[in-house]
């Protein structure tokens, strides 16, 4: 009997396997889960946009063009701070060139395709088509005091767990920094226009715009590196360079690619860091996170360790209790003895009940085990507290974007 299963037969309890059922995965030649972590050479980029460049780099564009310098920031301040890139609102710009201007600086990278509310207009889920017709979500949420958005950082998703959705169909390519900005640009814009949040009743309104992004939407940022770091960058340069935002309000959510967490360490951003474990034991990791047979469990809780003690932010560890498969005693356990190990005060845990996806047989823990699950992490000293789920009547949750029309 495996490890695992005699186990959970000592706490009087099941051990379900995550072998993807109701759906087929993908399988690679070496009769594994597939894993892509790059995107078919032949799929081409978006056009260049003001966004994926810095102040220096517009200003170079914009001369090429024989256009002065200063134009550059006076762009950047319609499309960081004004959330627009409609010439004909821009009076600051000779009237003749306009939209000449436009069309080079700001080409159409996200178009709205359909947009679902629920939470009484607090939650609201974004399906965007991109240039070359990829789907991909946002989801903005308004919480008291803050505004969160989850962004995609790449079109579907090559790290094929077997309990997202967004993994399903695979990595179709990754996308560019102006993509993921032009997410948060246009969730501010919808903002502005008063698109989030019904009525408050006592008439007041929380932050006008986006104030705290996790990476938590499709795609695993840290295998599209270059690009997302190039997104963060642009959301913490002040304005009109960037979009001003501090970067402990950024959360960046790995499911564990170890020298993507490493080279994160060194980058001296510091953003709020998140690794996607799901189970503290490698039996059971192996099988329910594909990317698990590069980088182990220990491993990946080493590079999560040295993220805190190199930038002294607090990492977070998230963990989707599925019934039987991962929420027994011994793993709460487990887990606690693996951060402890490490030592104390520098990680969280963050478990959050699955959200169900289409063709999966699991169902997310019982409450009972839920609370037991905790109650065992804080008993051993280890900061716990359950995630809240937001968006799941829109298919808006962690794990359920699949961007379909
Ligand atoms: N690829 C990154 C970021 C995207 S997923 C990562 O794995 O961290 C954001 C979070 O949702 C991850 O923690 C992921 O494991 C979790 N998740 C995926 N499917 C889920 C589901 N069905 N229910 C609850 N959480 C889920």
């Amino acid at each position: 009997m495996r490890i695992s299963e005699s186990r959970a037969k000592a706490e009087g309890r099941a051990q379900v396997r995550p072998t993807a059922e109701g759906w087929k995965q993908a399988m690679g030649d070496d009769g594994r889960p597939q894993l892509q972590f790059t995107a078919k050479a032949r799929v081409s980029q978006p056009p260049v946009h003001l966004a994926d460049l810095t102040l220096d780099e517009r200003a170079a564009k914009l001369k090429e063009m024989g256009l002065p310098g200063f134009r550059a920031k006076q762009l950047s301040v319609h499309y960081f701070q004004h959330y627009t890139t409609d010439p004909e609102a821009m009076s600051d710009l000779p009237k003749d060139r306009r939209a000449e201007i436009a069309e080079v600086m700001f080409p159409k990278l996200l178009t709205e395709v359909k947009r679902l509310t629920t939470d009484n207009g607090d939650t609201v889920k974004f399906l965007w088509r991109l240039f070359d017709g990829s789907l991909v979500e946002s989801v903005l949420m308004r919480y008291p005091g803050r505004v969160t958005l989850c962004v995609s950082s790449q079109c579907g998703c090559g790290m094929n767990c077997p309990f997202c959705a967004t993994g399903q169909a695979g990595l179709t390519r990754n996308m560019s920094a102006a993509e993921i900005l032009d997410q948060i640009v246009q969730a501010n814009r919808v903002i502005a226009e008063g698109g989030l949040g019904g009525k408050r009743r006592d008439g007041g309104h929380d932050a006008e715009r986006v104030s705290n992004i996790v990476f938590m939407g499709m795609g695993e940022p840290l295998a599209n590196y270059k690009r997302v770091m190039n997104a963060v960058h642009r959301m913490v340069d002040e304005a009109p360079e960037g979009l001003g935002m501090s970067a402990r309000g950024i959360t960046i959510s790995t499911v564990g690619l170890v020298p993507g967490i490493k080279k994160l360490t060194e980058e001296g951003v510091p953003v709020t860091f998140a690794l996607s474990l799901h189970a503290p034991d490698d039996e059971l990791r192996d099988e329910m996170i594909p990317v698990n047979s590069r980088w182990k469990v220990d491993e990946a809780l080493d590079a999560a360790h040295a993220y805190y003690v190199k930038t002294g932010r607090r990492v977070s560890i998230e963990y989707a209790l599925i019934k039987d498969m991962n929420d027994h005693g011994w793993r709460a356990d487990m887990l606690a003895r693996k951060l402890n190990a490490r030592g104390r005060g520098w990680v969280h845990v963050n478990p959050i009940p699955l959200n169900p996806t289409p063709g999966s047989v699991w169902t997310s823990s019982e409450p009972d085990v839920t609370a037991e699950f905790i109650d065992r992490l804080e008993s051993a000293g280890v900061p716990t507290t359950l995630r809240d789920t937001r968006g799941k009547e829109i298919d808006g949750a962690c794990g359920q974007l699949a961007a379909t029309e």
